[in-house]
């Protein structure tokens, strides 16, 4: 049976060091702050939204919630944008999207201020992630897949490691990342020709595809270490991964499980990103 790399193990970890931090800046009257943009009210943000408020709450990091109409004007949205840009007491900023259809997103990330993108959502983080530099802050979901193969000890080197999903919020950074721990990186999509055989030859799986179960027993081998980024409700209503845990779990050596995995440790990354926007405004 595999072993399970636990998020709250990774998240214990993460916690104590982001805590040291708080503490060095509250030493110099500084309160971390994440600031949530939010339009509308779609259950998936609300919901992310409370795990992050409750981790920002736990760790000595302020919230405050900017919330606006899902018919918003583009103009208001903007203006709310430059507030926070504009509002020294704010480290971080959160944008929930996708926004309604009828808002240009593009032009809401531009007009973000690249050091308070603690999401990894413009233009200049992206580049840090793709050039392999610490330019912005990388997206937090593939990031929590990082800490998860770093607290567990996973070494990438040298290891053969495929992606499924290409998005640029999961997919292609996760790939980039790994390249920059020195595997071998595989992409997959929805064009994969034979992708159970692309898979079974990993070393290291990372699943980010948004359809549940997808990842089945033909796709997997002995000795893999598998991270599922899946968030999916199925028939019974119950929150599972993209891949189909039950099958997986005996063949392979390590999987991530969902609920319990990548979630939780992305809250986390989100919130040490804050503090380390806080940290280098004032102490580096
Ligand atoms: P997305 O934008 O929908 O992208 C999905 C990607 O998977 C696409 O590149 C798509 O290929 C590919 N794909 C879909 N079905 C596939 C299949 N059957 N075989 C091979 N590739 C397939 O999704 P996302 O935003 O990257 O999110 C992926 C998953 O992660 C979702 O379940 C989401 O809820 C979850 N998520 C979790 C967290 C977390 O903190 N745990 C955070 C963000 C997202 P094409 O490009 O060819 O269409």
């Amino acid at each position: 049976m595999a072993k399970r790399l636990l998020g709250k193990e990774v998240t214990a970890a993460l916690n104590e060091k982001i805590k040291a931090n708080v503490a060095a800046l509250q030493e110099k009257g500084i309160t971390p702050t994440l600031g949530i943009v939010r339009v509308g009210e779609r259950e998936d943000d609300l919901s992310y939204e409370r795990g992050a408020v409750k981790r920002c709450e736990t760790l000595g990091v302020a919230c405050e919630k900017f919330l606006l109409p899902a018919d918003v004007s583009q103009e208001r949205l903007m203006e709310v944008i430059d507030q926070v840009n504009a509002d020294d007491r704010i480290h971080g900023v959160l944008i929930f999207r996708p926004l309604p259809k009828h808002l240009d997103e593009a032009a809401v990330i531009r007009a973000l201020a690249p050091e308070k993108d603690v999401d990894g959502i413009t233009d200049g983080s992206m580049v840090g992630v793709f050039a392999g530099t610490d330019q912005g802050f990388p997206p937090c979901t593939p990031q929590a897949c990082m800490e998860i193969l770093d607290h567990y000890g996973i070494d990438c080197t040298g290891k053969k490691a495929v992606v499924v999903g290409r998005s640029l919020v999961v997919g292609k950074p996760a790939a980039m990342m790994l390249l920059k721990k020195n595997a071998t990186v595989t992409v997959c999509h929805t064009r994969t020709v034979d992708m159970p055989s692309v898979v079974k030859e990993a070393d290291i799986v990372i699943v980010a595809a948004g359809r549940a179960g997808v990842v089945t027993a033909d796709y997997v081998s002995p000795g893999q270490i598998v991270i599922d980024v899946g968030i999916n409700v199925n028939e019974e209503g119950k929150l599972c991964g993209d891949v189909a845990f039950d099958q997986v779990e005996s063949i392979v050596d390590a999987i991530t499980p969902v609920p319990g995995g990548v979630g939780s440790v992305t809250t986390s990354v989100l919130v040490g990103h804050v503090v380390e926007a806080a940290m280098r405004k004032y102490m580096k």
